[in-house]
């Protein structure tokens, strides 16, 4: 192979790195400042563009690093305006991004790995197995390509994406260091500048890494609950065998006690007919949730082939909800997007072929005020 696979590929690098990097070349900080600024907010990734470094400067970095995107092999939007990105990442393995416009934000839906260890039952990202991390290039590369498909290269982007959810692929907290590298990308104001209540990492409960990320980040956290007793939860999210729900919830509240500001947590539950939603389920949640300063998000659940699960009822989904609700909880229900584009939450496989399949598109933290018989909204 040539030399390319052996530059620093400058998209990759966090704030500090960058900084590290000019440093290791002899140059100032503000020259990482610069560089973010090129790379995340113009788009640039022309060396020779980049006006404001010397041309020896322009050059030296020729020689040692390059701005390496990922490949976008195929790209949807859906009649709502929901996107769907597959990216061939290095090694040829896809992984899929979302990007769901709504009236005051529009937020991406970002992988953090190819497949998912942790098996969860009703998962299809799961059920393909674990192949391997994705790196911060990788996981940054989706913002960058889904922030750059708003406007023309060179042009300063605009701020089209608002939120950052790390809930496509993969478990984030097993991939612990490029997340938190790609996470401090997404919040530095050089690069996209999000704010940190808008930067949102979802775990199926890794308790110990939920601890090590407090001490290191202030992301807002979605902790992926769907039961109320560890009986049911080991069946559906096997990682509750190692770290049982009253672990998951004291883990929760040590994160939101670290947290600078008061926030509460989501907590996600996704739910499926005749599995988790019967009222004696909405009565152990409500109880466990008191212990916790949380928004609730139900998901109904995401069919695909042979999953074994049904979706609920729109009727059974609101009784939960509503139940919820009386007890004192704030509820959201996920709504669906993208059903054209087969842009599914938990379906995520990074399949580009099989476009038979229809499916929907659920996402975090949205107000659902408006219920649609058929269809969430
Ligand atoms: N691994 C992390 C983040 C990725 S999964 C986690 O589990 O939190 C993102 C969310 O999608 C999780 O809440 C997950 O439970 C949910 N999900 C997975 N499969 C789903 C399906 N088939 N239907 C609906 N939601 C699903
Ligand atoms: Fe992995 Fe999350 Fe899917 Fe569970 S729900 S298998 S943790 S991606």
């Amino acid at each position: 192979m040539s030399d390319t696979n052996q530059k620093i590929n400058l998209l990759g690098l966090s704030p500090a790195r960058m900084e590290e990097f000019f440093a290791s070349i002899g140059e100032k900080k503000f020259r990482a400042q610069q560089m973010l600024k090129w790379i995340h907010q113009y788009g640039e990734s022309d060396f020779s563009k980049m006006t404001n470094m010397s041309k020896a400067l322009r050059e030296k970095m020729a020689d040692v690093c390059e701005v390496r995107l990922p490949e976008v092999v195929y790209e949807d939007i859906s009649a709502d305006g929901t996107r769907k990105w597959v990216m061939r990442m290095d090694g040829g393995s896809a992984v899929e991004t979302v990007y769901i416009p709504e009236k005051d934000r529009g937020t991406l839906c970002v992988s953090s790995q190819i497949g998912c260890a942790l098996d969860c039952s009703f998962c299809s990202t799961g059920k393909q197995g674990f192949n391997r991390d994705l790196s911060v290039a990788e996981i940054i590369g989706q913002v960058y390509v889904a922030a750059m498909s708003f406007h023309a290269p060179g042009e300063r982007r605009e701020r089209k994406i608002t939120n950052v959810v790390m809930m496509g692929m993969g478990e984030p907290l097993l991939n612990f260091d490029n997340v938190v590298d790609a996470m401090h990308l997404m919040m530095d104001d050089n690069a996209y500048g999000l704010s940190k209540r808008r930067v949102t990492l979802s775990t199926s409960g890794v308790v110990p890494m939920m601890d090590k990320l407090g001490d290191v980040t202030d992301v807002s956290l979605a902790v992926s609950l769907h039961a109320p007793n560890d009986e049911l939860r080991n069946q559906l999210v096997p990682l509750n065998k190692k770290y049982p729900l009253k672990e998951l919830i004291a883990a929760t509240n040590r994160y939101l006690g670290k947290l600078p500001d008061k926030r509460k947590a989501t907590i996600e539950y996704t739910m499926m007919d005749g599995v988790n939603d019967s009222m004696e389920c909405a009565a152990q949640l409500s109880d466990l949730l008191q212990q916790v300063p949380c928004k609730i998000n139900l998901i109904p659940f995401n069919p695909f082939p042979n999953s074994g699960y049904r979706r609920p009822s729109n009727n059974r989904v609101y009784r939960f909800r509503d139940y919820l609700i009386s007890q004192g909880h704030v509820v959201t229900i996920r709504s669906t997007r993208g059903d054209d584009i087969d842009a599914a939450c938990g379906q995520l496989v990074g399949r580009v072929e099989d476009k038979t399949r229809r499916s929907q598109r659920y996402i975090d933290a949205v107000q659902v005020e408006e219920q649609k018989p058929g269809k969430m909204l």
